[in-house]
């Protein structure tokens, strides 16, 4: 709390009443509901230099946690989505439909229910991206991972001084992830679904941050005004 916070005269807290720009002297005014002592608003450099400060750690914090957040849901349905595949190829084995197949049904309502989540979780934080942009990027993050596992693994290679063919080893890495492929592909359906529930969401969550913002301008420019 401030200290221009705080009634002069009986130590009341002001900080949640609004300052008045008095007509006369052109300054923030806030009168005390307790004792009717007239306190004027300041602001002090310092003070607010660290409040920016805190704010910029706590947005790079959210950043650091929504960028931690999202690969890791890209990587549980990429893992996933190999695990739904090979359920479906032992069910075929088996002559047996998939869906009457227990180990397919439940890696699939796992999976199916993590690209919901995903969804949800983008539509709620990237609300300002559009929307025919964030299918696309969700199928380039999915198999961008994929393909980051494998050139670990060929940097590897290289550092035992073995010839890498970019080519070959691109082609390699789809041919040999094309079950899984398609399962990636198929998770469009569900994480759109989630992502059309998840943008009113980030709408509402925005807009309640958006007007918060614009009140705490307003404060500062009346402030300069008749600072
Ligand atoms: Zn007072």
């Amino acid at each position: 709390m401030r200290i221009a916070h705080t009634c002069a005269n009986c130590g009341h807290d002001l900080s949640r009443l609004c300052a008045l720009i008095d007509p006369v002297y052109g300054l923030p005014i806030v009168v005390c509901p307790r004792c009717r002592e007239a306190v004027v608003r300041t602001s002090i450099p310092v003070r607010t230099r660290a409040r920016q400060a805190r704010r910029l750690v706590v947005s790079l914090a959210m950043l650091a946690f929504s960028v931690l957040l999202t690969t890791g849901f890209a990587g549980a349905v990429i893992g996933l989505s190999s695990v739904v595949f090979e359920q479906w190829v032992r069910a075929q084995r088996n002559s047996a439909a998939p869906w009457t197949h227990e180990g397919f049904v439940v890696a699939a309502a796992v999976w199916a229910g993590l690209a919901l989540t995903a969804g949800v979780w983008t539509g709620a934080m990237l609300a300002h991206w559009r929307w025919w942009l964030v299918l696309p990027a969700w199928v380039a993050m999915l198999f961008g991972l994929i393909f980051f596992v494998e050139v670990q693994q060929v940097v590897e290679f290289i550092a035992q001084g073995e010839e890498i063919d970019v080519l070959a080893l691109a082609t390699g890495v789809v041919q040999g992830h094309s079950g899984t492929s398609r399962v990636l592909i198929a998770s469009l359906v569900p994480f759109g679904l989630g992502y059309a529930v998840g943008l009113p969401i980030g709408a509402f969550t925005r807009r309640s941050a958006a007007r918060r913002m614009w009140r705490r301008r307003r404060r500062i420019r009346l402030h300069r005004r008749n600072a």
